[in-house]
Parts: structure tokens; sequence; C-alpha cells
């Protein structure tokens, strides 16, 4: 898309996200560092980014369904891929086709797989997911302790035993060392299977729960995997939109739908173009007076921070610029909406949601900018 056709441009930094899987390699004391690549690599575009963690290093991705699957396959051939959300009835053949592996997260799952690979005469590889807690996805603890005297097993290679943390960004909650324990006690009851438990929080975690193979996501995308503390990513992703209308709103006018802000004094309204349909949500609104601190939706005009003025619509968003610098304020100048200080988690806290729902919203209506391609 044509950066006068797009609302908006969203740049993301090929380069950053190298270095920030690099980061988590060494972080990760051996471990095999994979890439959780689902939702479209969190927003980032599977096509670019696979093939630039690949070219770092990265031979093994995780998505969420059969069809990213296959756009991560192709974006990496000769790398692993695993299918998160598991085998739907009658989807074996099409990972087989395709050399995808699914993450089987019940016994009818490991049931028609290992009848599947009975029916090939082909031992193909899974992975076994053991619920520790979620109550998701997985096998529960007992079925898992129970695996191995199972004949299926024999009819598959089992390749990866993994489990998921409920909540690993909190460093302190004691679900993370009983998670720890358990999916440690079902390892013991299965030899020889590589086990992964550790997201982009866990690799953080003062128990380094690292086992076999770790499987960030979030971090990778520059999301920060130690809130409260300093975050060591590099940012992947910016987002700016474009200022379409300039206006002065005198005391007592109201800005957007159904006129739930209100200036307080004479006002200068900068509208931009980007709105809930591009994936900004919503919730980041400002209603109440100008001038009011409250945590809703913040830009960067010429590196001045401009609360949002009233309803995020559809397609704009009105942001209020009376401090902006002069220099700045002209149509078709930049807006920043993510980069610098508003990071993806900071725009996530302003709307009232976390990092991972502002990335994976991204829309496709921006013009991509890739930079610093691996390729
Ligand atoms: C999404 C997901 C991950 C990645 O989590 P992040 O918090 O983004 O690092 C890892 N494992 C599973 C099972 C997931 O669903």
């Amino acid at each position: 898309m044509p950066e006068e056709a797009a609302g908006g441009i969203l740049r993301i930094d090929l380069t950053a996200l190298a270095s920030n899987w690099r980061s988590l390699r060494d972080r990760a004391g051996g471990a095999e560092t994979a890439a959780v690549v689902k939702a479209n690599a969190y927003g980032t575009g599977i096509e670019e980014a696979v093939p630039a963690l690949a070219a770092a290093g990265c031979r093994t991705f995780f998505v969420a369904h059969p069809g990213e699957a296959l756009r991560a396959r192709n974006a990496a051939p000769r790398t692993t891929v695993y299918v998160l959300n598991g085998l739907l009835p009658g989807s074996a053949g099409f990972y087989a086709a395709h050399d995808v592996r699914p993450v089987l997260g019940s016994w009818p799952e490991i049931e028609e797989w290992a009848a599947f690979c009975r029916s090939q005469g082909r031992r193909l590889e899974a992975a076994i997911h053991v619920d520790t807690g979620m109550n998701r996805l997985g096998l529960t603890v007992g079925e898992g302790l129970a695996l191995a005297a199972r004949p299926e097993l024999k009819d598959f290679t089992p390749a990866l035993l993994m489990s998921h943390f409920v909540g690993a960004e909190e460093r302190d909650n004691p679900l993370n060392a009983r998670q720890i324990e358990t999916f440690a006690a079902v390892r013991n009851a299965l030899p020889g299977i590589p086990a992964s438990l550790a997201n982009s929080s866990g690799i953080f975690l003062p128990q380094k729960p690292h086992f076999d193979l770790v499987r960030p996501g979030y971090a990778l995308y520059g999301g920060n995997p130690t809130p409260g503390a300093e975050n060591p990513m590099r940012a992947v992703v910016g987002l700016e939109g474009r200022i379409v209308q300039l206006r002065w709103v005198e005391t007592g006018d109201t800005v957007g739908y159904n006129g739930r802000w209100i200036a307080g004094e004479r006002r200068r309204i900068a509208t931009v173009s980007v709105g809930y349909a591009d994936g900004y949500p919503r919730s980041a609104s400002a209603p109440g007076r100008s001038g009011e601190a409250l945590a809703t939706g913040m830009a960067l005009v010429g590196g001045h921070p401009c609360p949002f003025a009233g309803t995020v619509s559809m397609d704009l968003l009105a942001v209020d610029v009376t401090g902006a610098p002069e220099g700045a304020l002209a149509r078709g100048e930049p807006v920043t909406l993510i980069g610098g200080p508003l990071t993806v988690d900071e725009v996530g806290r302003r709307a009232g949601t976390i990092g991972y729902e502002i990335l994976t919203g991204l829309g496709d209506r921006y013009r991509r900018v890739y930079t610093g391609s691996a390729r």
C-alpha cells in the first residue's frame, strides 16, 4: 500500500526482532529457543517475521491454527512448525501433507493421531500438551503421568512434552513454582521426550524453568516480559497516523460522538486518520473535560505528549494538540501512536487492556514498512 493511500504507517523493525530472539536465546541457558508466531506473528506479519527469525537461527515455530502453520512452513522451509490449538477431527492428513506437527492436548486427539500414523505406516512427530493449571488445553496431570504405559505412544513420535504458565509475568505468583514442580514430575514419568514450559515471561523467572525448549512470543515483538521492571527487549513496532484536519474549539464545545468530551477552555484539536477499525481500541477514548488527567489514549505530536479528545471512532480519532509545537501541526503531518514512551505495553494499559491485544489487533489498512530485513 503506497504511503499516500494509507491512513497510517506501521513500521516493523526486523533487526530488533532478530536481536530480541538472540537475547532470549542467550538467557535460555542452552535450551533451544523457538518462536511463537501465531496471530500473524503478533500482528507483525508471518511472511516477514518468520524468515527474519529463521535467519537469526530459529528452527522451531509455534502457531495457533493449521492455516498459519502453512504460512510459516512456506516462509521457512526445513524448520519445525507446531500448531498449538491441536488436532481438529479429520485434519491429520492436512498436517502430514504439509509437514507440520499438532500439539495433542487430549486423549481423542492422541488416539486420532496414532490411528492416522498406523494407517500411513509412519511414526509422525507431534507434541503432547499437559495442563498444569490453565484448564484450557492439555491432558490432565493424571493422564500425563499414565501416558508412558499407553500403547498409542508407540504409534507416533512424541517430539515435545509441553505445558503453559498461567501467569509467569507475575514473578512472585506461587502458581509458577507449583506448575514447574508438576511439569517436572510429568517429565520424569516420560523420559527421553524434550520438554518445554516457558513463554516469554517464563524465561525470566528466578527458577529458570527453561527445560529443553523455550517458547517466547510477546517479548520477541518488544513487549515487556517483566512488567514492573525495565523492559529488556527492543521495540519492534511503531505506528504513525496522519493529521487530516486541525480546528480550534471554544469553551463548552464538545468533540466526537455523543459529545462525551467538553473543552474546558479554547483548545486545538487534530483529527487523525486511525480508528478502531484499524485495531486502535475504542476503549482508549477520552470522555470528560479537557485537562483532566485520565489514563486514556495518548499521541506524540512533534515529540509532545497530547491526550485524546472524545471517542475513538471507526476511522478517526481526535487529539488535543494545544500544547504541541506549531511546526508539527499541519495537514498530513505524522502523529505517533506507538513509539518512544508509547510502548505497546503503555498503549495497552491506557486502553484498559494488554499490549498483546494491541499488537495482534494491528489492522491491514496501514502501509507496512519493514526495516532491517534479515533476508
Ligand atoms: C501464546 C503462547 C506462547 C507465547 O506466549 P508469550 O507470553 O507471548 O511469550 C507460548 N506457549 C503457548 C502455549 C502459547 O499459547
